[in-house]
């Protein structure tokens, strides 16, 4: 990718998807600007080599801009850039909720991009959904989806459909860990150390992954094939079923998907 980046904003998910160009492709032009906390830009410096900068050389320096600082500080940002002219620039914004007609209104005819990465990004390994905004040409859309298949893959979702992404693989890491770390306590409540459980939780998460990207059977099938009449999987399994776990992992994905919309 030959195209010079800058980020708007240098936190968490700016970290994670500069992590992982970086893996991609080291010697990627990389330029961040951060309002606050000059500590953790100067990380960054050191830790992936980027370009720390001010807004104007950023905007001069990019042919693509990362948006990536909160939903509330987004139209700080945009008011920012209306100063600036954004010709041939494409405008890639990770900012939950935030629609693509809040771009338009301070940036007519802008060509922007909503992404909604996850933080596997740092891993290579994130999904990422993809909005095309109307004024994108073919060779922008192009750019921005080389930017995140270099972390992981991609989605091209109508903008009706982002909100339900972010509940499913925007904020889906967090479901998976927190399921971990309570089969890691369920480990040792049963009398296993900490890193025997530990081991035994990330390996069975990692094994069920790849049987289900693997295998040609959905997770479904593949549960039932684990689950023999009132064997020791089918003792656990009832009792997720009597607890109604899927209803409240729907429950969950919903209220997520809520409080997107509430952002917006
Ligand atoms: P963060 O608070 O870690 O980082 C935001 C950074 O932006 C801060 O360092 C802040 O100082 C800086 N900033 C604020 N206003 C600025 C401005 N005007 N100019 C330059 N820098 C400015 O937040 P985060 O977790 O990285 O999230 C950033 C965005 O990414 C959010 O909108 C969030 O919805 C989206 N997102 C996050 C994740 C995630 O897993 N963390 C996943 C997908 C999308």
């Amino acid at each position: 990718m030959s195209q010079s980046i800058g980020f708007i904003g240098g936190g968490n998910i700016a970290e994670a998807m500069i992590s992982g160009l970086k893996k991609a492709n080291s010697a990627l032009e990389i330029r961040v600007t951060n309002h606050s906390n000059r500590g953790r830009l100067q990380g960054l410096v050191d830790r992936y080599n980027v370009i720390a900068t001010s807004l104007t050389e950023l905007v001069e320096d990019s042919k693509v801009l990362i948006i990536a600082v909160k939903p509330k500080d987004v139209q700080g940002v945009l008011k920012d850039l209306a100063g600036f002219s954004l010709q041939n620039k494409l405008v890639i914004s990770v900012a939950a909720g935030v629609p693509l007609k809040v771009f338009y209104k301070y940036l007519p005819g802008v060509a922007v991009v909503r992404a909604m990465p996850n933080t596997s990004t740092a891993v290579l390994h994130s999904m990422t959904g993809l909005v095309r905004g109307d004024n994108v040409n073919d060779e922008q859309a192009s750019v921005g989806e080389k930017i995140f298949s270099a972390t992981g893959k991609i989605m091209w979702v109508p903008e009706k459909n982002i909100n339900a992404l972010t509940a499913i693989s925007g904020s889906g890491p967090a479901y998976f860990y927190l399921f971990a770390e309570s089969l890691i306590k369920a480990g040792v409540e049963l009398g296993l150390s900490e890193a025997e459980a530990e081991v035994l939780v990330l390996e069975t998460l990692i094994g069920s992954g790849k049987m289900i990207a693997e295998s040609d059977k959905s997770p479904g099938k593949l549960r039932e094939e684990v689950t023999s009449p009132n064997g020791t999987t089918y003792a656990a399994l009832n009792v997720f079923m009597e607890e109604k776990l899927a209803q409240t992992v729907q429950n969950a994905a919903w209220a997520c998907a809520r409080r997107a919309e509430d952002l917006e």
